[in-house]
């Protein structure tokens, strides 16, 4: 469903994805971990172009888009291939939950409000949220507000859902709500990219676990041969560091 060759990433001098190699199969849900500062999030920002990388290629789906040279089409193409959850939700402040669903189907793929309208709660419902569907965010809780975001993303039924970081802005006691709605998305087959520091929950729910330092992937297998049996110092270091 995903594959990325040679990504290449600098900012100015700084070097932050050095060639990425990786691929996602269709239903896979692969989690990344790694220190902070080590390209996790600017890898997740160019697989749908929100950071142009300097060279590469990458295939979402049935898109090929080579870094160097692309169409403002083959960009397109590409975005619409994917949708991002991000840390800080990013949902629009001046519309209800069920508006910010509803949004992109009736602006970009022009839906009828009614069709939307329908889509949008069968949305919430799905994350637990029909109640709540008329409420503006601030009235919702992060863990609530999160759960709108992931709806949204998935109103546009993308191929792949990105999620960076999506329960680090969370108090601790709205996590668990919002790894449940990710966890019934990968027991519906939905492929998924997790940047995530919850290690427990990339082992309940990856089926490969990443691990990422300095723009490089340093190691990478199933969840549980990376997680408990790391081979390589550096993701040692890491994990003990977090125990
Ligand atoms: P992570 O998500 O793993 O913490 P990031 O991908 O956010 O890491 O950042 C990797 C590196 O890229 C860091 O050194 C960071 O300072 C740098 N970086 C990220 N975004 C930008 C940007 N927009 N401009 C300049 N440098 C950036
Ligand atoms: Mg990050």
């Amino acid at each position: 469903m995903i594959e990325v060759k040679q990504l290449i990433k600098k900012f100015g001098d700084n070097t932050v994805l050095a060639g990425i190699n990786f691929h996602v199969n269709q239903g896979e849900v692969v989690a990344i971990i790694g220190p902070s500062g080590s390209g996790k999030s600017t890898l997740l920002r160019c697989l749908n172009l929100l950071e142009k990388p300097q060279s590469g290629i990458i295939t979402i789906g049935d898109v090929v888009l080579n870094a160097k040279h692309y169409s403002r089409q083959d960009e397109h193409h590409l975005r619409h291939q994917s949708a991002m959850v991000f840390q800080h939700y990013n949902l629009f402040k001046n519309k209800t939950a069920l508006a910010n669903i509803t949004e992109a189907l009736v602006v970009a793929q022009k839906w009828g409000k009614k069709e939307a309208h329908q889509e949008g709660l069968r949305l919430l419902e799905q994350v637990g949220l029909l109640a709540q569907a008329n409420q503006y965010p601030i009235t919702l809780s992060g863990g609530q507000q999160q759960r709108v975001a992931i709806a949204r993303a998935l109103a546009v039924k993308p191929k792949v859902l990105l999620f960076d970081e999506p329960t680090s802005a969370l108090d601790p006691e709205k996590v668990h709500e919002v790894l449940q709605v990710i966890h019934k998305l990968a027991n519906n087959n939905t492929t998924m990219v997790i940047v995530t520091h919850e290690m427990e929950f990339a082992k309940q729910v990856a089926d490969r676990v990443i691990f990422m330092a300095e723009g490089h992937i340093v190691e990478e297998g199933s969840a549980i041969d990376v997680l408990e049996r790391p081979k390589q110092p550096q993701t040692q270091r890491f994990l003990r560091q977090l125990s």
